[in-house]
Protein backbone atom coordinates (compact mmCIF):
# COMPACT_ATOMS: atom_id res chain seq x y z
CA UNK A 1 0.00 0.00 0.00
CA UNK A 2 2.54 2.40 1.32
CA UNK A 3 4.91 1.22 -1.86
CA UNK A 4 1.78 1.82 -4.31
CA UNK A 5 1.48 5.53 -2.44
CA UNK A 6 5.09 6.35 -2.72
CA UNK A 7 5.18 5.06 -6.39
CA UNK A 8 2.12 7.10 -7.47
CA UNK A 9 2.80 10.18 -6.04
CA UNK A 10 0.48 12.51 -3.76
CA UNK A 11 -1.53 13.86 -6.74
CA UNK A 12 -2.07 10.84 -8.55
CA UNK A 13 -2.91 8.93 -5.16
CA UNK A 14 -5.72 11.49 -4.30
CA UNK A 15 -6.49 11.69 -7.75
CA UNK A 16 -7.08 7.99 -7.98
CA UNK A 17 -9.15 7.76 -4.39
CA UNK A 18 -11.52 10.84 -5.57
CA UNK A 19 -12.23 8.67 -8.60
CA UNK A 20 -12.63 5.40 -6.06
CA UNK A 21 -14.88 7.04 -4.06
CA UNK A 22 -16.78 9.12 -6.36
CA UNK A 23 -17.74 5.78 -8.61
CA UNK A 24 -18.62 3.94 -5.55
CA UNK A 25 -20.68 6.76 -4.25
CA UNK A 26 -22.61 6.82 -7.25
CA UNK A 27 -22.84 2.78 -7.32
CA UNK A 28 -23.80 2.78 -3.54
CA UNK A 29 -26.92 5.70 -4.56
CA UNK A 30 -27.88 3.65 -7.95
CA UNK A 31 -28.46 0.40 -5.39
CA UNK A 32 -30.31 2.64 -2.69
CA UNK A 33 -32.58 3.87 -5.17
CA UNK A 34 -33.06 0.55 -6.65
CA UNK A 35 -33.62 -1.20 -3.47
CA UNK A 36 -36.15 1.17 -1.99
CA UNK A 37 -37.74 2.68 -4.76
CA UNK A 38 -37.27 0.21 -7.40
CA UNK A 39 -37.17 3.08 -9.48
CA UNK A 40 -34.44 4.69 -11.43
CA UNK A 41 -31.85 7.27 -9.51
CA UNK A 42 -33.06 11.03 -9.69
CA UNK A 43 -30.16 13.56 -11.35
CA UNK A 44 -30.39 15.77 -8.52
CA UNK A 45 -29.37 12.41 -6.24
CA UNK A 46 -26.78 11.72 -9.04
CA UNK A 47 -25.34 15.34 -8.99
CA UNK A 48 -25.04 15.05 -5.25
CA UNK A 49 -23.45 11.23 -5.06
CA UNK A 50 -21.11 12.93 -7.58
CA UNK A 51 -20.32 16.49 -6.14
CA UNK A 52 -20.01 15.11 -2.48
CA UNK A 53 -16.61 12.89 -3.17
CA UNK A 54 -15.07 15.27 -5.86
CA UNK A 55 -15.00 18.28 -3.37
CA UNK A 56 -14.77 16.47 0.52
CA UNK A 57 -12.18 13.73 -0.64
CA UNK A 58 -9.83 15.97 -2.13
CA UNK A 59 -9.46 18.05 1.01
CA UNK A 60 -9.36 15.00 2.97
CA UNK A 61 -7.02 12.19 1.19
CA UNK A 62 -4.43 15.49 0.08
CA UNK A 63 -4.03 16.13 3.82
CA UNK A 64 -3.82 12.06 5.30
CA UNK A 65 -1.64 11.01 2.43
CA UNK A 66 0.79 13.82 3.06
CA UNK A 67 0.86 12.23 6.35
CA UNK A 68 1.10 8.76 5.58
CA UNK A 69 4.59 9.99 3.36
CA UNK A 70 5.64 11.99 6.02
CA UNK A 71 5.53 8.70 8.42
CA UNK A 72 7.03 6.85 5.86
CA UNK A 73 10.11 9.31 5.66
CA UNK A 74 10.53 9.79 9.18
CA UNK A 75 10.49 5.68 9.58
CA UNK A 76 13.34 5.92 6.97
CA UNK A 77 15.38 8.38 8.81
CA UNK A 78 15.20 6.56 12.00
CA UNK A 79 15.99 3.35 10.71
CA UNK A 80 18.99 4.77 9.43
CA UNK A 81 19.96 6.31 12.75
CA UNK A 82 19.00 3.74 14.06
CA UNK A 83 22.10 2.03 12.35
CA UNK A 84 24.80 4.56 13.11
CA UNK A 85 27.43 4.93 15.46
CA UNK A 86 26.63 8.30 16.88
CA UNK A 87 30.06 8.94 17.65
CA UNK A 88 31.70 8.79 13.86
CA UNK A 89 28.34 8.48 11.95
CA UNK A 90 29.61 4.89 10.18
CA UNK A 91 27.79 1.68 10.91
CA UNK A 92 27.19 0.19 14.58
CA UNK A 93 28.08 -2.95 15.55
CA UNK A 94 24.75 -4.35 15.20
CA UNK A 95 24.13 -2.86 11.69
CA UNK A 96 27.72 -3.70 10.45
CA UNK A 97 26.88 -7.52 10.99
CA UNK A 98 23.60 -7.61 9.77
CA UNK A 99 24.44 -5.65 6.41
CA UNK A 100 27.87 -7.55 6.39
CA UNK A 101 26.50 -11.32 6.51
CA UNK A 102 24.34 -10.52 3.73
CA UNK A 103 26.97 -9.04 1.48
CA UNK A 104 29.00 -12.78 2.29
CA UNK A 105 26.00 -14.65 1.69
CA UNK A 106 25.68 -12.75 -2.04
CA UNK A 107 29.27 -13.11 -2.46
CA UNK A 108 29.64 -16.80 -1.48
CA UNK A 109 26.16 -17.31 -3.93
CA UNK A 110 27.76 -15.38 -7.09
CA UNK A 111 30.92 -16.65 -6.39
CA UNK A 112 32.97 -13.41 -5.75
CA UNK A 113 36.16 -12.20 -4.04
CA UNK A 114 35.51 -9.88 -0.02
CA UNK A 115 37.66 -9.20 1.87
CA UNK A 116 36.94 -8.28 5.41
CA UNK A 117 39.34 -5.63 7.40
CA UNK A 118 39.61 -5.26 11.34
CA UNK A 119 41.21 -2.16 12.25
CA UNK A 120 42.13 -1.01 15.99
CA UNK A 121 43.97 2.32 16.89
CA UNK A 122 47.50 1.97 18.35
CA UNK A 123 48.38 2.81 21.91
CA UNK A 124 44.47 4.62 21.54
CA UNK A 125 44.31 4.62 25.93
CA UNK A 126 47.89 7.24 25.93
CA UNK A 127 46.02 9.42 23.44
CA UNK A 128 43.01 9.76 26.01
CA UNK A 129 45.10 9.74 28.89
CA UNK A 130 47.62 12.47 27.45
CA UNK A 131 44.99 15.22 25.93
CA UNK A 132 41.80 13.78 27.58
CA UNK A 133 38.63 12.05 26.39
CA UNK A 134 37.56 14.77 23.79
CA UNK A 135 40.56 14.46 21.95
CA UNK A 136 40.16 10.88 21.65
CA UNK A 137 36.76 11.33 20.09
CA UNK A 138 38.20 13.56 18.13
CA UNK A 139 40.65 11.07 17.16
CA UNK A 140 37.41 8.68 16.62
CA UNK A 141 35.76 11.03 14.34
CA UNK A 142 38.96 11.82 12.65
CA UNK A 143 39.69 8.15 11.84
CA UNK A 144 36.22 7.26 10.84
CA UNK A 145 36.48 9.84 8.60
CA UNK A 146 39.76 9.05 7.05
CA UNK A 147 38.23 5.70 6.44
CA UNK A 148 35.07 7.11 4.30
CA UNK A 149 37.17 9.44 2.39
CA UNK A 150 39.43 6.46 0.88
CA UNK A 151 36.39 4.03 0.70
CA UNK A 152 33.93 3.15 -1.96
CA UNK A 153 30.25 4.01 -0.91
CA UNK A 154 29.64 0.29 -1.64
CA UNK A 155 32.15 -0.72 1.07
CA UNK A 156 30.75 -1.71 4.80
CA UNK A 157 32.60 0.34 7.39
CA UNK A 158 31.37 -0.44 10.96
CA UNK A 159 32.49 0.91 14.27
CA UNK A 160 32.63 -2.51 16.20
CA UNK A 161 33.10 -0.59 20.07
CA UNK A 162 35.54 1.52 21.38
CA UNK A 163 38.82 1.74 19.07
CA UNK A 164 37.83 -0.65 16.89
CA UNK A 165 36.59 -0.84 13.37
CA UNK A 166 36.13 -3.26 10.73
CA UNK A 167 35.32 -3.06 6.69
CA UNK A 168 34.00 -5.36 4.71
CA UNK A 169 35.01 -4.19 0.79
CA UNK A 170 32.91 -6.28 -2.02
CA UNK A 171 35.00 -7.78 -4.91
CA UNK A 172 37.80 -6.68 -3.29
CA UNK A 173 41.45 -9.09 -3.59
CA UNK A 174 43.53 -9.22 -0.85
CA UNK A 175 46.13 -6.89 -2.75
CA UNK A 176 43.40 -3.91 -3.32
CA UNK A 177 42.32 -4.01 0.50
CA UNK A 178 45.99 -3.94 1.10
CA UNK A 179 46.52 -1.37 -1.16
CA UNK A 180 43.42 0.58 1.03
CA UNK A 181 45.57 0.13 4.34
CA UNK A 182 48.41 1.88 2.66
CA UNK A 183 46.12 5.11 1.98
CA UNK A 184 44.88 5.11 4.90
CA UNK A 185 48.31 4.69 6.30
CA UNK A 186 49.46 7.88 4.28
CA UNK A 187 46.54 9.82 4.51
CA UNK A 188 46.97 8.96 8.99
CA UNK A 189 51.19 9.93 8.12
CA UNK A 190 49.84 13.76 6.45
CA UNK A 191 47.03 14.38 8.90
CA UNK A 192 47.89 16.32 12.26
CA UNK A 193 44.72 16.62 14.95
CA UNK A 194 44.66 19.80 16.40
CA UNK A 195 42.97 19.76 19.87
CA UNK A 196 43.31 22.45 22.22
CA UNK A 197 47.40 23.81 22.14
CA UNK A 198 48.15 20.28 21.11
CA UNK A 199 49.09 18.30 17.74
CA UNK A 200 47.76 14.81 17.43
CA UNK A 201 48.84 12.05 15.57
CA UNK A 202 48.01 8.56 15.54
CA UNK A 203 48.54 5.16 13.85
CA UNK A 204 46.82 2.21 13.59
CA UNK A 205 47.28 -1.71 13.00
CA UNK A 206 45.37 -4.06 10.73
CA UNK A 207 44.28 -7.26 9.80
CA UNK A 208 43.23 -8.72 6.13
CA UNK A 209 41.08 -11.59 4.79
CA UNK A 210 40.19 -12.16 0.99
CA UNK A 211 38.62 -14.81 0.15
CA UNK A 212 35.26 -16.08 -2.04
CA UNK A 213 33.48 -17.24 0.75
CA UNK A 214 32.23 -20.41 1.23
CA UNK A 215 29.17 -22.17 3.27
CA UNK A 216 30.56 -22.27 6.42
CA UNK A 217 32.16 -18.43 5.85
CA UNK A 218 30.11 -16.14 8.53
CA UNK A 219 31.12 -12.41 9.37
CA UNK A 220 31.69 -14.02 12.91
CA UNK A 221 34.49 -16.35 11.56
CA UNK A 222 35.78 -14.08 8.79
CA UNK A 223 36.58 -11.03 11.53
CA UNK A 224 37.99 -13.49 13.85
CA UNK A 225 40.81 -14.15 11.70
CA UNK A 226 41.28 -10.72 10.24
CA UNK A 227 41.41 -10.09 14.21
CA UNK A 228 43.98 -13.25 14.37
CA UNK A 229 46.20 -10.79 11.47
CA UNK A 230 45.58 -7.80 13.54
CA UNK A 231 47.11 -9.55 16.66
CA UNK A 232 50.28 -10.64 14.66
CA UNK A 233 50.16 -6.89 13.57
CA UNK A 234 49.95 -5.54 17.19
CA UNK A 235 52.70 -7.88 18.34
CA UNK A 236 55.15 -7.01 14.66
CA UNK A 237 55.27 -3.20 16.53
CA UNK A 238 51.87 -1.53 15.53
CA UNK A 239 51.10 0.85 12.69
CA UNK A 240 51.48 -2.43 9.92
CA UNK A 241 48.84 -4.92 8.41
CA UNK A 242 49.12 -8.47 8.59
CA UNK A 243 47.60 -10.71 5.71
CA UNK A 244 45.37 -14.06 6.86
CA UNK A 245 47.35 -16.37 5.21
CA UNK A 246 45.42 -19.95 5.80
P1 LIG B 1 46.64 -1.30 21.57
O1 LIG B 1 47.65 -0.60 20.73
O2 LIG B 1 47.17 -2.57 22.12
O3 LIG B 1 45.34 -1.48 20.88
O4 LIG B 1 46.41 -0.36 22.86
P2 LIG B 1 45.16 0.59 23.14
O5 LIG B 1 45.58 1.56 24.19
O6 LIG B 1 44.65 1.17 21.88
O7 LIG B 1 44.10 -0.45 23.65
P3 LIG B 1 43.29 -0.52 24.98
O8 LIG B 1 42.26 -1.58 24.75
O9 LIG B 1 44.22 -0.70 26.14
O10 LIG B 1 42.61 0.87 25.13
C1 LIG B 1 41.50 1.25 24.40
C2 LIG B 1 41.06 2.58 24.94
O11 LIG B 1 40.01 3.12 24.15
C3 LIG B 1 40.54 2.51 26.34
C4 LIG B 1 39.28 3.34 26.33
O12 LIG B 1 39.28 4.31 27.33
C5 LIG B 1 39.30 4.02 24.98
N1 LIG B 1 37.97 4.24 24.43
C6 LIG B 1 37.01 3.33 24.15
N2 LIG B 1 35.93 3.93 23.65
C7 LIG B 1 36.19 5.27 23.59
C8 LIG B 1 35.45 6.41 23.16
O13 LIG B 1 34.31 6.33 22.68
N3 LIG B 1 36.05 7.63 23.26
C9 LIG B 1 37.32 7.76 23.76
N4 LIG B 1 37.84 8.97 23.82
N5 LIG B 1 38.03 6.70 24.19
C10 LIG B 1 37.49 5.47 24.10
MG1 LIG C 1 43.88 -0.14 20.38
MG1 LIG D 1 41.19 -2.42 21.06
Amino acid sequence: MRQTIQNLGRLNTVILITAISAFTSVLITFLAFYLRQNSGITSIALFLATLIPLTVTPLVSWHLIGLLMNIDKLEKEMRLLASLDPLTDVLNRRAFFQDAAQHIHRAEQERRVVSVIALDLDRFKVVNDRYGHSAGDLVLRHFAATIKANCRTTDLIGRLGGEEFALLLPNTSAAAAYALAQRLYLTLRQSVIRHEHSKIGYTVSVGVISLVPREADTIETLLNKADRSLYLAKETGRNCTVVFDG
